[in-house]
């Protein structure tokens, strides 16, 4: 008989860690600070270092990281932004959120991350930005995109909320861009145990725009100089952060172990498995299969105790959210026809390689 394999397993995280996360938030509720203080500082320190960047900026969750970079970038009502068509969708919403315009691009049909080949013909005299996105937990091509922006004075803000400890060209993502945003929520490869987010950059001022922006507007108490928002990193949030950014790197080649095990047991299924570019050291925050079957490959690895997931089963420009857009399913034909095919096999640091043969069996 074989065990239920689930999706993805946050409680072990919590168990495997549990005399250091709970020593670190004691630390915390003794030391009588509860916002700001020396953990956050700590952190941001230690992500900043970690990343390969000169400053990191603690927020609220990552959504708040998107639209605090964006604002400290100056983007808002009128301006334009490149986003992938093929996203979260707090991507889009943090463009809509500064009130500027939604410029979408279709992936690489093989990467899944925006096509830097076709970002050329989609700027127009308003686009101001453009969002790469490391879907995934993969690297998007980002020195073709690096280019563009230079040839046309565009900021790169990363949407980097999938790719902690991922390598674009041998150097981790931080860094590569004006802002790289973070989130931290629970599920990610580095999650907090509620909402957290950040955003890291070397560039001073982007850094010192972001603190100010989620801290009232304010840097100091009582002067506002603009109408900023309170979304701050929790220190309760940032302690438990230093204690698992001690074990990324493990949990993340646990999690490549994996990966390489479904790619070997997967091999001969007719699935199309992730393919990675040489350029590219993913860190496999999700493994993401496709299959013009995938409604029944679900159901049969249900059926095995096998749980999965869709990401993501509508495509932004598909959603309620953005029917005043009025855009066809086929306005984003690549976009559209990856929802109805991908499916998310389990994948996490608690699981064995072993899930990858279960998988395997249950696919026989
Ligand atoms: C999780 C995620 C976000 C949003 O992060 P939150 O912390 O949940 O606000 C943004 N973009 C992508 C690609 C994500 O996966």
């Amino acid at each position: 008989m074989m065990s239920t394999i689930n999706f993805l397993d946050l409680h072990a995280g919590y168990a495997e860690l549990r005399p250091e996360i709970e020593s670190a938030i004691y630390r915390v509720f003794n030391s009588g600070r509860y916002v700001g203080g020396d953990e956050v500082a700590a952190f941001e320190a230690e992500w900043a270092s970690y990343c390969g960047a000169a400053h990191c900026v603690g927020t609220g969750n990552g959504l708040d990281a998107l639209i605090l970079a964006l604002r400290a970038c100056d983007i808002g009502p009128g301006d334009g932004v490149i986003v992938p068509s093929n996203t979260y969708i707090a991507t889009w919403l943090a463009v809509s959120a500064v009130g500027a315009i939604i410029q979408p691009v279709e992936p690489d049909p093989v990467t899944y991350n925006i096509d830097p080949s076709r970002i050329g013909a989609a700027i127009t005299p308003e686009t101001r930005a453009i969002m790469p996105v490391h879907l995934y937990g993969q690297p998007a091509d980002l020195d073709p995109i690096l280019a563009l922006a230079r040839a046309h004075d565009l900021r790169v803000i990363e949407d980097a909320a999938q790719a902690h400890g991922a390598r674009y060209k041998g150097r981790r993502i931080g860094a590569h861009g004006d802002a790289v945003c973070w989130s931290f929520y629970p599920g990610k490869n580095l999650g907090a145990m509620g909402d957290a987010g950040a955003v890291t950059t070397n560039d001073p001022e982007i850094a010192a725009r972001v603190r100010r922006l989620g801290n009232y507007g304010s840097d100091r108490k009582y002067v506002n100089v603009e109408r900023g928002v309170n979304s701050r990193l929790d220190p309760l949030q940032a302690t438990i952060l230093r204690v698992k950014l001690a074990h990324l790197d493990e949990w993340t080649e646990r999690r490549r172990l994996l990966a390489s095990a479904y790619m070997d047991s997967l091999a001969d299924t007719g699935l199309t498995l992730p393919q990675v570019p040489e350029w590219a050291e993913p860190v496999w925050h999700l493994y993401v299969v496709r299959s013009s079957e995938r409604d029944a490959l679900q159901g049969c690895l249900a059926g095995a105790g096998v749980g999965t997931l869709i990401h993501y089963p509508i495509p932004p420009h598909m959603q309620e959210a953005y029917a005043d857009l009025h855009l066809a399913p086929d306005a984003f034909p690549l976009a559209q026809q990856l929802a109805g095919e991908v499916l998310s096999l389990p994948m996490g640091p608690h699981l064995s390689p072993e899930a990858a043969q279960q998988v395997q069996k249950a696919l026989a």
